[in-house]
């Protein structure tokens, strides 16, 4: 039996963080003063998760963290998953979600082990305003020398995720669009969720999906495309037919009713929402032994937890146990 929730949800995405240090200390994630405060796995560890996983319906598997390619053996590790199979025989569509600063010299080598797709994090197009968010001197232009090599790499199609604060870098809405034409990548606005360590979210900083419609069209109106339900983005295209810009809208047009995910941190939880407020430790249980079919039967139980959905913005909200770097987004 493929794992699914109680709410019949198929869970078929897994994320795992391989790492809980960042080389960013981006202003709406991270305090700019804590590093890393959970440790990491040998990579065989996470090996077995997946391979677990993938027999009970795992098809996907992105790897994050903190940030991933800060990780040594990361190329080698992605090769191993590559041999894995999904629970009908097919390998796993295998991606990653990166800052870019180091992958310059990585696509390639990621790619020939087996990396299909790549999501890069920039939340500005101008150097300047990018070291602002990073907080990070000279970034922006390994993170774009990033972009151009994956591309060559043919790890398409490459996404890039910007994150939009009120007063901070919405006035990027457009230089985004126009970049992304330019640049032929897909370019996803996520707006703002209060998993950031300095807790200053708020919702009226929130660059919401309908605020960024209105601002796009004042430089060229974007038209609705299909996408497929277990998707997070509301896809668009530019009126000539030519760019891509997803919408992932968690605050204003929730999407928990589609959720296909479940994530392992970096130290080997399971966490079956960004929001939750306990994780799960598979970890300790493969310590002391457990054995695969022990490991199944624990992760089926754990994903029956799986929380309905978010509360962000409402009375009972109560914050995550951990916050975004620390869970691999
Ligand atoms: N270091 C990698 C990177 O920069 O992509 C992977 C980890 S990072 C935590 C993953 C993604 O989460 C990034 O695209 C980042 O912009 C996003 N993110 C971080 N904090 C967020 C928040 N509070 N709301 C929405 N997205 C957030």
């Amino acid at each position: 039996m493929l794992l699914s929730d109680k709410f019949g949800r198929p869970i078929t995405d897994l994320r795992i963080a391989i790492t809980d240090r960042c080389n960013y200390k981006c202003v709406y994630c991270r305090t700019g003063s804590e590093g890393a405060l959970y440790g990491d796995l040998p990579f065989d560890d996470y090996l077995r998760m997946a391979r677990i996983l993938a027999g009970l319906g795992i098809n996907k598997v992105r790897l994050t963290g903190g940030e991933p390619l800060l990780r040594r053996g990361i190329v080698d590790f992605v090769r191993d998953l590559s041999q894995l199979r999904s629970s009908e025989g097919n390998r796993l569509d295998i991606a990653l979600t990166t800052n870019g600063h180091l992958l310059a010299d990585m696509a390639q080598p990621l790619k020939d082990a087996g990396l299909d797709r790549v999501t890069v994090s920039m939340d500005a197009v101008d150097p300047d305003r990018f070291a602002r968010i990073t907080r990070v001197p000279g970034g922006y232009d390994h993170v774009l020398a990033g972009i151009h090599a994956a591309k060559r790499a043919g790890l398409n199609p490459v996404k890039v995720n910007c994150v939009l604060l009120r007063g901070f870098n919405e006035d990027q809405i457009i230089p985004f669009g126009m970049f992304a034409r330019e640049e032929g990548v897909v370019l996803r606005f996520i707006e703002f969720m209060p998993l950031e360590e300095d807790r200053v979210w708020s919702r009226d900083v929130v660059v919401t999906l309908d605020e960024i419609l209105k601002r796009m069209a004042e430089y060229r109106p974007l038209i609705e495309i299909p996408h497929a339900r277990s998707e997070t983005a509301r896809r668009y295209r530019f009126d000539d037919g030519l760019g891509e810009i997803g919408i992932i809208a968690p605050v204003s047009h929730p999407f928990c009713g589609h959720c296909s995910r479940i994530r392992i941190t970096s130290d080997g939880k399971i966490r079956t929402c960004l929001f939750s407020v306990r994780d799960h430790d598979l970890h300790a249980r493969m310590r002391r032994g457990a054995s695969d079919s022990e490991l199944e039967t624990y992760i089926r139980d754990v994903v029956l937890q799986k929380e309905e959905r978010h509360h962000i913005g409402e009375p009972d909200f109560v914050p995550a146990s951990r916050t975004m770097v620390h869970i691999g987004g």
